[in-house]
């Protein structure tokens, strides 16, 4: 397809969804580039704030990491080299009380909906309550038509590439991770098993800000 004509399509995809997002309370916008997405977090982010990760292979995409060490405010990371289990957990747990939560999501529907999935449910349910402010980094590649199409895209694309990225060990080790289909697998083998719809912001106007990013990014 031609450049421009792909342009305007994922224009009219980003500006739909950017009109729903706003209609459901959420905080939107609209970054071209990753540096320009960077920018942006990192102008929300008052100095002093307390800041945690949520696992996010989009947010490294762009080198959102890479911005907060260099800005030097300490932050949560539970993905951390080196640290135990117990400390990622605990890091995991601290995460709820920061003031910003950075973190993507596996789907955006046109309508205004994020469709996360996660396998031990932190990720998710730090999105739903607890740090003060979310920040949600998502590529033009994760806007889907509807619920419908989110979960399938969650079950052939997000969940297979990430069991594969995380390489888990039996007894915990999704199917889907070797052989790339899903099999619809059961506990423990089942990484999929937390999935949280975001309909909005309603009760906490624009806690949730989602920034598109005009490239495709993570899964
Ligand atoms: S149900 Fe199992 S096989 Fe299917 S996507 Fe989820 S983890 Fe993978």
């Amino acid at each position: 397809m031609e450049p421009e004509l792909r342009k305007w399509h994922t224009d009219k995809r980003v500006a739909l969804a950017i009109k729903n997002l706003k209609k459901n309370c959420f905080a939107a916008s609209y970054a071209e580039h990753p540096r320009d997405a960077v920018e942006l977090i990192m102008k929300m982010i008052p100095a002093g704030s307390t800041i945690a990760l949520g696992d996010s292979l989009t947010f490294r995409e762009i080198g959102g990491l890479r911005a907060l060490e260099e800005r030097g405010d300490p932050f949560l990371n539970p993905w951390e080299k080196g640290i135990t289990r117990e400390e990622s957990l605990a890091l995991r747990r601290r995460a709820f009380t920061t003031d910003f939560f950075l973190t993507g999501t596996n789907a955006l529907t046109l309508d205004g909906k994020l469709v996360s999935v996660d396998g031990l449910g932190n990720r998710v349910a730090a999105m739903v309550f607890g740090p003060k402010k979310v920040v949600v980094v998502v590529g033009v590649n994760k806007i889907v038509k509807d619920l419908e199409e989110a979960f399938r895209r969650i079950k052939t694309i997000a969940a297979p590439l990430n069991a594969r990225r995380h390489n888990y060990p039996e007894p915990l080790r999704p199917p889907c991770g070797d052989s790339g289909f899903c099999s619809d697998c059961v506990p423990p083998h089942r990484s999929c098993c937390n999935t949280v719809i975001i309909e909005g912001c309603s009760r906490d106007r624009e806690r949730i800000t989602v920034i598109i990013i005009g490239e495709d990014l993570g899964y």
